[in-house]
């Protein structure tokens, strides 16, 4: 008797910065047996394809290629979307650009969906939390199967800088960054574990440093990062490959995961319609829950405020 694997084929749709970089992180982690890109500049895509390719000696097996969109999303587990359009230039507003995105990500999962309405979809596209909350509720499908990147990258950062600071693994650094994935994301310090410690008890022990006046510079790094990037090279594409792999493998390897992925709320923290970074149980159905942290008072007024203009931005949408 031969035994079925499932297929695990990524398509990612949009091959630039973040497109490219993350089917790279992907074929080097394993995970998938085949990744296809999609892109509306259809040379690009064929390059980066082939670029990728030339590497299929050395990463675990994988088939890699450029295709065109539906044959793309065909039988494919998980669909990335990083697709869109960047801010062009200082004559165009922050409001233009969403309304631009806005049409090409729900665009993009309709076309998903007419032809896999089994594929999980994951968002990159910013501004993520807006974008993941209008393609899925456009999309009608159960909440949990469309998700977008939320603030992984952001915690990523977060623990990194954190392990700088204290001389601790990033490994053994439990610190998620919540809500929007921008200006108003905020640390839920109650939450911070360092060596399996709260950090309010690791502190007093560690002593190498004064942390109460450290930590909100140490927030307002993490929300400088991406604009410190962006001023160096361009664009940030490396950590967000990264974070997204960990997301997909999360789906793909039916791991039970955690991560700050951005999710609809339906009541939880007492908030709903509206989707932002939130730590959820992500396995091969996409978000299965969404874990209701017991937050401190003030710590869910941070998240109410991240939501509240976050939903400025869906009512400028509608
Ligand atoms: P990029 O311009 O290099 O690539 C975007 C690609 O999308 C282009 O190749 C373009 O041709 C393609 N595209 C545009 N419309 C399309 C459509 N309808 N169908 C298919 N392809 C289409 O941009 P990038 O640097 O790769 O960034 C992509 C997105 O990811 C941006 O919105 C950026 O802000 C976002 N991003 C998100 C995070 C995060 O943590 N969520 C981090 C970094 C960047």
């Amino acid at each position: 008797m031969t035994t079925r694997f499932a297929s695990r084929k990524v398509a990612i749709v949009g091959a630039g910065a973040v497109g490219s970089s993350f089917a790279f992180a992907l074929a080097q982690a394993g995970l998938a047996e085949e990744i296809v890109l999609t892109d509306v500049n259809v040379n690009l895509a064929k390059g980066q394809a082939l670029d990728l390719a030339h590497g299929i000696p050395f990463y675990p097996t994988v088939h890699i290629r450029a295709d065109e969109s539906s044959v793309a999303y065909r039988d494919a587990t998980v669909v990335v979307v990083t697709a869109g359009k960047p801010q062009a230039g200082p004559g165009q507003s922050r409001l233009e650009l969403l309304q631009i995105n806005a049409k090409i990500v729900t665009s993009i999962v309709e076309d998903i969906l007419t032809v896999n309405s089994e594929a999980i979809i994951l968002i990159a596209t910013n501004p993520v939390d807006v974008l993941t909350h209008v393609a899925w509720r456009h999309s009608g499908q159960p909440r949990g199967r469309i998700l977008g990147s939320g603030t992984v990258l952001d915690t990523a950062r977060f623990r990194w800088l954190l392990s700088e600071n204290c001389g601790v693994s990033a490994q053994n650094i439990h610190a998620p960054i919540l809500g929007e994935h921008g200006d108003s994301e905020f640390a839920p310090w109650s939450l911070v574990h360092i060596a399996g410690v709260p950090v309010d008890e690791y502190c007093p022990i560690c002593r190498k440093c004064n942390f109460v006046k450290r930590r909100p510079e140490i927030l307002e790094e993490v929300r400088r990062s991406a604009y410190h990037i962006i001023d160096y090279k361009g664009s940030t594409s490396f950590g967000v490959a990264m974070a997204m792999t960990q997301i997909v493998r999360a789906i793909l390897r039916n791991e039970e995961g955690v991560l700050t992925v951005s999710a609809p709320l339906e009541g939880e923290y007492g908030l709903r319609d509206v989707t932002l970074g939130i730590p959820c149980l992500i396995n091969a159905k996409g978000i299965v829950s969404v874990i209701e942290a017991p937050l401190t008072e003030e710590e869910r007024s941070l998240l109410a405020h991240s939501a509240g203009i976050l939903k400025e931005s869906l009512a400028s949408l509608a």
